[in-house]
């Protein structure tokens, strides 16, 4: 099968035919129209979002033999060269390629000269950023003082290091990322005019490996049609791209709900067989969750046109707060896949931390009666009658793993309101409130918590998981009258939920036998704050890992093993024991 490239094919021949970027479009046809130009203009954006396409029409609007205007006839000798990138007006430099001054001047030298066929010489030069500081000095003359036939065309993807001298005499527009369904609608409509079968899931893969880039979006087309031998479909894109489909992650999510391990990993070793790449499968993941997500909070969401059923189903199963944990436990999943001995068994130990971090289905606990809280379970539309409320067992959570992550083990706490809060209160705790005097004013209490006994008393507290790692990761700051200042990363700043900061609080005023209020700040602006329970059990994780590296290196045995069989210690497989 012998064709076009299709980005080169189907790269829009005018203004109409580009995808996106409507707000820069306006700008230039009505300048071409009113025939009020500015002489020099700025496109920044990043790669692949149609830059130079852009210019080059905007080459054709301004020197078609039949007039300036936005709507150039493209059939004229001007018009026909500027497409085929042969014009000799239109002067397109790589400013990578060309940063000394020596080239700058040379490129300027002709600037003073009339354009040899067209009305105007249009320079394009990309990558603008690029260019020396005494190529923006000889620059910057010709623009103080243009010739009325020339236009200027500046693309970057890095428009911070252009000097503000340049960037304050031309006119900017910041092009932006194409969106997912921009780029799967444009891959839609050129397979249709080019008379192949696809299959829709296929585009939206494409579209997301593409990430914004158009011209990414378009080579991934072209090698996946190579690949399926002229025809897109789902199966031949996956397998290209190493992803998964809607339906498998789906299905590995519909597992997790069931709390059915064993479905968890022949899943898993299926998509192995398949040899799927697990970043991409932690993508795919990672956005469906999101999807779940947005749901929950926006149930008129538009949905993607696969699987549509399914996911409002599991956004109803699964409660708001599970989805935010299951979302950070595969991205910390993601991240330390380098670290697992091999990309599947890292993929199968974040499944089951997903398993056993589940606060949705509650281990039986025999003397707290359980009660679903309605406010945990916001479902859209009703849900499913079956699959939802059924008692699940939950197998032993696994063992935590030495990561800022794992301490939160399941805890059988179910969601309280304060009012239940009242009723369930430990003994020891209503004993504490009965000895207290009746008429307590708060704003002269100074709380019992300091630096010193933050990560202590935090450790034994009883919490949900999702409160759990709120806890974990937040540092005392300090205690004022009843105000219990935190501080918290930005970064796990969706850990902060109204819900895990009433829990945190109640569970904190329970232990302590004192009323008292949290306040979070940004830990970024608190240098001053003490540790994170977190934070010390990594660096005492990341000790005893030392120290048992050390033992290894320093271990007779080994060194006779080493000798012996010319072997090598790999330290990633040491493992300290108890
Ligand atoms: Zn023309």
């Amino acid at each position: 099968m012998s064709y076009l490239v299709l980005a080169r094919k189907w790269r829009p021949k005018s203004f109409s035919e580009v995808v996106g970027q409507q707000h820069v479009l306006r700008a230039l046809i009505n300048g071409l129209d009113q025939n009020r130009l500015h002489h020099a203009f700025l496109f920044s954006g990043t790669r692949g979002v149609g830059k130079t396409t852009l210019a080059r029409i905007f080459a054709k609007s301004l020197n078609c033999e039949q007039g300036v205007s936005s709507n150039p006839c493209g059939e004229c000798q001007s018009c026909i060269e500027v497409d085929q990138g042969r014009f000799v007006d239109l002067i397109e430099v790589d400013a990578a390629s060309r940063t000394k001054v020596d080239d700058t001047r040379e490129l300027l030298d002709n600037v003073q000269y009339a354009p040899s066929r067209g009305r105007y010489k249009v320079y394009l030069i990309d990558e603008v950023h690029m260019l020396s500081t005494s190529s923006f000095n000889a620059l910057l003359k010709t623009l103080e003082e243009p010739p009325p036939h020339v236009k200027f065309l500046f693309a970057t993807t890095d428009p911070q290091k252009l000097p503000v001298t340049i960037l304050s005499r031309c006119l900017q527009f910041n092009l932006r990322r194409l969106e997912l369904t921009q780029i799967s609608e444009h891959l839609r409509f050129i397979l249709e005019q080019e008379e192949l079968s696809f299959e829709v899931e296929a585009l939206t893969q494409l579209a997301r490996a593409a990430d914004g880039s158009m011209r990414d979006a378009l080579s991934l087309l072209d090698q996946a049609i190579a690949f399926g031998g002229g025809s897109v479909s789902s199966e031949t894109v996956f397998h290209m791209l190493g992803s998964i489909s809607q339906d498998q992650v789906l299905n590995l999510l519909q597992a997790l709900h069931l709390a059915d391990a064993k479905s968890l990993l022949n899943q898993s070793s299926e998509l192995a067989a398949l040899g799927r790449d697990f970043t991409v499968v932690f993508d795919n993941l990672l956005s469906t969750l999101q999807h779940i997500a947005t749901l929950q909070l926006v149930p008129d969401m538009e949905l993607p046109e696969t699987g549509s059923e399914q996911l409002q189903a599991l956004a109803n199963q699964f409660d708001a707060e599970t989805i935010q944990l299951l979302y950070q436990i595969a991205l910390h999943g993601k991240r330390d896949l380098n670290w697992a001995a091999d990309p599947k068994s890292g993929f199968d130990m974040t499944l089951l931390r997903m398993l056993s971090f589940q606060p949705s289905s509650p281990p039986a606990v025999e003397d707290t009666p359980l009660k679903k809280s309605p406010s945990l379970r916001k479902p859209a539309v009703p849900p499913p009658p079956v699959q939802n409320d059924v008692p699940v067992e939950i197998p032993n959570p696994q063992p935590p793993e030495a990561s800022h992550l794992a301490p939160a083990a399941m805890e059988p706490v179910p969601p309280i309101t304060p009012s239940e809060q009242q009723e369930q209160a430990a003994p020891a705790a209503v004993s504490a409130v009965d000895n207290a005097p009746l008429v307590t004013d708060n704003t002269l209490i100074s709380v019992d918590l300091s630096p010193a006994n933050w990560t202590q008393i935090i450790a034994e507290l009883k919490l949900s998981a999702l409160t759990r790692q709120l806890a974990e990761n937040s540092a005392l700051i300090r205690c004022e009258q009843d105000a219990v200042h935190l501080a918290l990363s930005p970064e796990l700043g969706h850990l902060a939920t109204d819900k895990s900061k009433q829990r945190l609080t109640s569970a904190l005023t329970e232990r302590l036998g004192q009323d008292l209020k949290l306040v979070f700040a940004d830990a970024d602006a608190h240098v001053d704050a003490g540790p994170t329970l977190a934070v010390e059990r990594a660096e005492q994780a990341a000790e005893r890992q030392q120290q048992a590296i050390d033992a290894i290196h320093n271990d007779p045995t080994v060194e006779i093993i080493k000798n012996t069989f010319n072997a090598r210690i790999i330290e990633q497989s040491i493992k300290p024991i108890d």
